[in-house]
């Protein structure tokens, strides 16, 4: 099939690089990002002939010319999802297709071609099939999927590539938190913002990451684990951190979580977490928050408990606040009840522990 909306994908199995033996090994504590499976998915683009060349093959470097477009002009998109175990040995994904709308998302705005929702979904399914002895079965542990897509024309012009290379590539990662769930330190950053209105925020574009980078290092050099970044205007208002969305706890039960204005990623944990909150009876508002009227809730213990949420570590409290004029606590440096219980039930469904009344869980 030539350029539709699915594509029948060449398989290539390769023998697999490590024994058994090996593998579990690595599997034991594959930390985040370290370790990748056997295979990889390539999919190409070009202008006139669509979608084609869907492959599974051996994971191996890409050449690339020095002048590929994406080296010099950072066209260049990804998504990340998990692969969950289930207890009867089978695995599930959550929501992909929210993941690739979001795919299609990022590449409209990064003037990119859409990839068909379906060779998404399927390029999943074909990597989670052969490489499916990589799946951690440890408490906790999942198959982290990264599909991405670079503009791979030689061409030093400064518009739209003509040829992209789409990608799926697959790395065994555990549990986020080893020692059990902590409060995280965040290092509100004057100086850096992440997105402008009317730039590049609604989209996980690789360039984002880069200009998040020196803010990062900032936090860590300030003694926090994470940035938040305020709104890249007024820096006022509370947006994001640098890999998660963020939301607050009130001591009425209200959630409020920053709206999406353009310049946050629409989080699909984010979106998730709102439906449990507003099933479980919740009051979930989605509304700016400014830095100072946090700063003055949790100073009057009317904030409760704040937290972060996104794929990789699922939702992590938030237990203090650190900028450069000084810091300030949320709650008792536990987590709160309403952030530990949204967890559990996002968890529970994830892994198909419990009921999924919204069909949120994918079994592959
Ligand atoms: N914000 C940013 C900037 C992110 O990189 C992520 C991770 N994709 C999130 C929020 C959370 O998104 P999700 O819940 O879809 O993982």
């Amino acid at each position: 099939m030539n350029g539709g909306d699915s594509l029948a994908f060449d398989v290539h199995p390769h023998p697999a690089p490590v024994t058994a033996a090996e593998r579990a090994a690595l599997l034991a504590n594959p930390g985040f990002g370290r370790v990748f499976t056997d295979h990889m998915v390539t999919v190409r683009y070009a202008d006139g002939k669509g979608w084609h060349d869907a492959r599974v093959e051996a994971r191996a470097p890409i050449p690339m010319d020095p002048a590929s477009a994406v080296l010099h002009y950072a066209q260049e998109i990804f998504e990340g999802l998990k692969a969950y175990p289930t207890a009867d040995g089978g695995v599930t994904l959550f929501r992909p297709e929210a993941n690739a709308r979001r795919f299609q998302v990022s590449a409209a705005r990064m003037a990119m071609p859409e990839l068909p929702e379906q060779i998404f979904l399927d390029s999943l399914t074909e990597l989670i099939t052969i490489d499916g002895q990589w799946i951690p079965q440890a408490e906790g542990g999942s198959l982290y999927l990264r599909p991405f897509m670079f503009a791979s024309e030689v061409f030093l012009g400064v518009r739209p590539a003509s040829e992209y290379l789409y990608c799926v590539i697959a790395s065994p990662v555990g549990s986020y938190f080893s020692g059990g769930v902590k409060p995280v330190t965040v290092w509100a950053s004057r100086e850096f913002s992440r997105a402008a209105p009317g730039g590049t925020g609604v989209a996980k574009c690789g360039g984002n990451y880069a200009a998040s980078l020196l803010a990062q290092a900032e936090a860590i050099a300030a003694g926090c684990d994470q940035v938040v970044f305020l709104d890249a205007v007024e820096r006022r208002y509370v947006e994001e951190l640098g890999g998660m969305n963020v939301f607050f706890v009130y001591d009425d039960g209200t959630i409020v979580t920053p709206e999406l204005t353009g310049t946050i990623l629409p989080g699909i944990t984010r979106e998730s977490v709102i439906v449990l909150a507003r099933q479980a009876g919740r009051r979930v508002l989605e509304q700016p928050i400014s830095f100072d009227q946090w700063r003055a809730d949790a100073a009057s213990g009317r904030l409760r408990e704040v937290f972060a949420c996104g794929t990789a570590a699922v939702i992590t409290p938030i237990g203090a606040v650190r900028h450069p004029d000084g810091e300030f606590a949320i709650g008792g440096g536990e987590p709160g009840r309403v952030t530990t219980s949204l967890r559990q039930s996002l968890v529970d469904i994830q892994r198909g522990d419990a009921p999924d009344p919204h069909g949120w869980v994918r079994r592959v």
